[in-house]
C-alpha cells in the first residue's frame, strides 16, 4: 500500500471554556506533527457556536502551522446571516469549509433560507466563486431522513455537480458501505475526493447514541465485543478495529482519513501511527 500520498484530516469541537482551549491547542500541536492536510472545526446547529467555530480556527490559525476548514450549516439562517459569517472568514484567511445542511434544533419550525447543503452550496459559489476549497458530507449507509437510498444519492450527485470539491463521509464501521458508495460514483462519473470519516471508540454508551443519532450501523461483534470492557480497554479495542478498517478503506484506494477526534489525542494518534501514515 502506497501511504505517502494519503492525507489526513482531524475534526474537532469548539472547546467551551479557556481549559479547553487550551488542551485542544496542545492536542493539534501534537496531532499536527502526523502531517495533517487541514484541521476542521464544527458548527453547531441553529447558530449555538458560531462564534465558537471562528474563534476555535483562529487559535488554530495562529498557534498551528496547519490549514484550519470551519464547517458550516444552513440551517435556520437567512442569506444575510451566511454572507456575514463567510466575509469574517474570508477576512481572517479561512479558504476551506465544509458545507452541510445541519439538522434542526428542536422546537424550531423551519430551515430558513437554505433547506439543503445543495442550496448553502449554491449560494457560497455564486457569491464567492471559487475563493474557498468546499467539501460536503456524503453517506454511504444513507442519510437517515433520505426518502430512499436512490434518493440520497442523487442529492449527492447534486452536490457535486453544484461544485464541491471534495466529500467527507459519516462515519461507519463496514468497509463495503464505502466501496458501494465509490462503485455508484464511479458509475455516475462522479470523480471529486471522497475520503472517508472515521469516528474513534473510546465509550460504548457514547458511541450507540452518536451512531443511533446518524443513522451508522455498529456491527453487532463490536457491540458484542465491547460488553464488559473497562474504558482503557474500549480504546484499545476502538485503535484495533479501526486501524483495520483504515488498512482495508486505504488499500482499496481511499484518499485519505478524516477523523472525528473527539477533541481527543490518543486514539486518533496510535491509529495513524499503526496505519504507518
Ligand atoms: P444534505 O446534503 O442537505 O442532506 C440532508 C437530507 O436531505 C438527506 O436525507 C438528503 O437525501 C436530503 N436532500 C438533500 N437535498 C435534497 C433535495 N434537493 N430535495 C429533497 N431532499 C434532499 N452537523 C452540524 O450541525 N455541524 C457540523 O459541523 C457538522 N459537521 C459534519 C461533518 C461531516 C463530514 C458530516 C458527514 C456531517 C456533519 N454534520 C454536522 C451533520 C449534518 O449536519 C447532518 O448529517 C445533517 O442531517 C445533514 O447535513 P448534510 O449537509 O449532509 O445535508
Amino acid at each position: 500500500m502506497e501511504t505517502n500520498s494519503k492525507k489526513l484530516s482531524f475534526e474537532f469541537y469548539p472547546p467551551k471554556t479557556d481549559l479547553g482551549n487550551e488542551k485542544l491547542i496542545s492536542i493539534a500541536k501534537d496531532l499536527e506533527l502526523l502531517k495533517p492536510e487541514y484541521f476542521s472545526v464544527t458548527f453547531g446547529a441553529g447558530g449555538s457556536t458560531q462564534e465558537g467555530t471562528f474563534n476555535t480556527c483562529l487559535a488554530l490559525k495562529d498557534k498551528t502551522n496547519t490549514v484550519p476548514c470551519a464547517h458550516i450549516s444552513g440551517v435556520t439562517s437567512s442569506k444575510e446571516e451566511i454572507k456575514s459569517i463567510l466575509d469574517s472568514y474570508l477576512e481572517a484567511g479561512f479558504k476551506r469549509l465544509v458545507v452541510l445542511r445541519g439538522d434542526l434544533p428542536s422546537g424550531v419550525g423551519g430551515y430558513g433560507d437554505f433547506p439543503y447543503a445543495q442550496n448553502l452550496l449554491e449560494f457560497v459559489r455564486s457569491v464567492y466563486g471559487n475563493q474557498f476549497h468546499i467539501e460536503v458530507g456524503a453517506y454511504p449507509e444513507v442519510h437517515p431522513q433520505a426518502k430512499s437510498a436512490d434518493e440520497d444519492f442523487i442529492n449527492f450527485s447534486n452536490k457535486v455537480k453544484a461544485g464541491a470539491d471534495g466529500a467527507i463521509t459519516q462515519f461507519f464501521f463496514l468497509a463495503e458501505a464505502y466501496y458501494s458508495f465509490m462503485e455508484r460514483c464511479e458509475k455516475e462519473n462522479l470523480r471529486i475526493p471522497i475520503t472517508p470519516g472515521l469516528i474513534t471508540i473510546t465509550n460504548k454508551e457514547s458511541l450507540l447514541r452518536m451512531a443511533d443519532n446518524c443513522g451508522a450501523k455498529i456491527p453487532q461483534k463490536i457491540i458484542g465485543d465491547l460488553d464488559g470492557l473497562n474504558d482503557e480497554d474500549v480504546t484499545k479495542y476502538g485503535i484495533d478495529v479501526l486501524t483495520r478498517l483504515g488498512e482495508d478503506l486505504l488499500s482499496y484506494g481511499a484518499p485519505g482519513i478524516h477523523f472525528y477526534t473527539i477533541n481527543k489525542l490518543e486514539p486518533t494518534k496510535a491509529i495513524v501511527e499503526s496505519l504507518g501514515l
